[in-house]
């Protein structure tokens, strides 16, 4: 794994939010607990949003960025979106404090979509 958390970028785990992987076929996600709003992380294998939602893959992208891969999650609207892109607009907010999601785009002004956020997101 490189780059550590999607999310925040750090690559340590701690004890109260650890770092989790996706096991999805193919998918290098990796958050830490708290970073994606996993609200229990299951003994067991654990699958992000995306690979979690039987949509094709080619047709899952960031609304707000041209990235297709990292830590995404479903927008209000049926979308999806980064949680790092939603972080870093301060019109994005969430539908839920704790699961941090859906993730509502309403309130984002027009012009801020399908800007590059290239050096936050390194995939
Ligand atoms: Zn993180
Ligand atoms: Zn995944
Ligand atoms: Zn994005």
């Amino acid at each position: 794994m490189i780059g550590g958390c999607c999310v925040c970028s750090d690559d340590r785990g701690y004890d109260e939010n650890p770092i989790v992987y996706c096991d999805g076929h193919g998918c290098n996600v990796a958050v830490h607990q708290a970073c994606y709003g996993i609200i229990t992380v299951p003994s067991g294998p654990w699958f992000c949003r995306k690979c979690e939602s039987q949509e094709r893959a080619a047709r899952v992208r960031c609304e707000l960025c041209p990235h297709k891969e990292g830590a995404l999650k479903r927008t209000d609207a049926g979308g999806w979106c980064h949680v790092v892109c939603a972080l870093y607009i301060p019109e994005v907010s969430f539908g839920s404090i704790n699961s941090m999601e859906p993730i509502i785009l309403k309130k984002v002004p027009q012009d801020r979509y399908n800007k590059v956020f290239v050096f936050i997101i390194s995939n």
